[in-house]
């Protein structure tokens, strides 16, 4: 008999890490496939062709209440699953999707498969509210999928069992890759052009304002320097940043505020890209793979390879560190080699493929 996986997501980045792995085990003749959307973000999906993926879509809306996004998930989901076999759930990341099903397969006594397992920054509370579902769901998950080893080292050091944690590298990347319609080719960047995105809540919740004040007072002093940032549809974000332009309509700064982008558009606006402020975790995965100079608006990051290999700096959520890191890039630019080695960690467009391989010996 056929295993069944079902895949369960939500989000933009979900559905980036998952398409390249739901194509391998769909043509895997072991699984039957199931594939779950929660509604969370289908606003950001719909600019994405494929994302539909024949998937039930359960259309939760998540209007910033996650308490009602996650009561009502668990109403939906139980009526589907329960007239479903379902032999595994597989989730990505640390969304309230990924919570809500884990807790869900957690009380039926479904086996969890967790990838990007293992990223932590140790305080609860950054980011906000996703570290707590991470964490959560490693001590549910049968299958732990880390990205790299510095996040099985830490699902060892909680004591998670090392012969049920695999290293697979990250199958964004083979998303990246397979759309990557400009090729990665130093020869796009433009000089000086910044490329932003903006959309945790520790940004909303407090430190949005503060950022953008430091970032008009760099661009004020910095004329040479251009911005374009897609803003998330998080209304929170947009109507911060709609109050903080308020007071000198007038001021000629070179940003360009743009809706969410597509993917292969986003894509564009990347290459073209010197630097990348960004609070995002796909955006620091994706901008180290193409050697962009990455500053991470965040006051921890769980990406601690990317810290190590120098191939991002912290500037705070607040950017409060901007300029100093700005003024270490001029100087100093990034080891090619160590853009080699985070490429090999990401599995260089081959982890879906290695995911495939690797549950079809060990649940066949
Ligand atoms: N992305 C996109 N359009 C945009 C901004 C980002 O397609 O306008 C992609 C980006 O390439 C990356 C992913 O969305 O793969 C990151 O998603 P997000 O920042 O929402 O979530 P996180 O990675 O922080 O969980």
């Amino acid at each position: 008999m056929m295993i069944n996986i079902t895949f369960v997501f939500g989000t933009r980045p979900e559905f980036i890490k998952l398409a390249k792995v739901i194509e391998k085990l769909k043509n895997n003749r072991k699984f039957s496939i199931t594939i779950i959307s929660s509604g969370q973000q289908d606003d950001l999906l719909k600019a994405f062709k494929d994302s539909k993926l024949n998937s039930i879509n359960l259309k939760i809306k998540k209007f910033n209440n996650t308490e009602m996004f996650i009561s009502n998930f668990l109403v939906a989901f139980d009526m589907i699953l329960k007239k479903k076999k379902v032999d595994y759930l597989f989730v990505q990341g640390d969304t309230s999707t990924v919570y809500a099903s884990s807790l869900y397969g957690f009380l039926n006594k479904i086996p969890i498969i967790h990838l990007e397992a293992g990223l932590r920054t140790n305080d609860i509370h950054k980011p906000f509210p996703e570290e707590f579902y991470r964490q959560n769901v490693s001590k549910i998950a049968s299958i732990h999928l880390a990205q790299t080893n510095s996040g099985k080292r830490n699902l060892i050091k909680e004591g998670i069992k090392s012969n049920k944690i695999f290293v697979v590298g990250n199958p964004g990347i083979d998303y990246l890759l397979d759309g990557y319609t400009t090729k990665i080719s130093k020869k796009l960047e433009s000089k000086n052009n910044i490329l932003i995105t903006m959309h945790r809540r520790e940004a909303i919740d407090g430190s949005l304002r503060k950022f953008i004040y430091n970032l008009k007072v760099f661009l004020r002093t910095n004329p040479e320097y251009s911005v374009n940032w897609p803003v998330h549809s998080n209304p929170n974000i947009l109507n911060q940043i709609k109050e903080s332009f308020k007071s000198k309509p007038k001021e000629k700064l070179k940003i360009n505020f743009l809706k969410p982008l597509d993917y292969f558009e986003f894509n564009k606006y990347l290459s073209k890209a010197e630097y990348l402020i960004t609070d995002s975790g796909g955006v620091q995965e994706e901008g180290a793979y193409l050697g962009k100079k990455l500053l991470i608006a965040r006051d921890v990051t769980e990406r601690e390879d990317i810290i190590r290999l120098k191939l991002g700096m912290l500037i705070k959520a607040d950017g409060s560190k901007l300029f100093d890191r700005i003024q270490y890039y001029k100087k100093n630019s990034i080891d090619l080699k160590n853009t080699n080695i985070w490429r090999n960690y990401q599995g260089r467009g081959k982890s879906s493929l290695k995911i495939n391989n690797l549950l079809t010996k060990i649940l066949c």
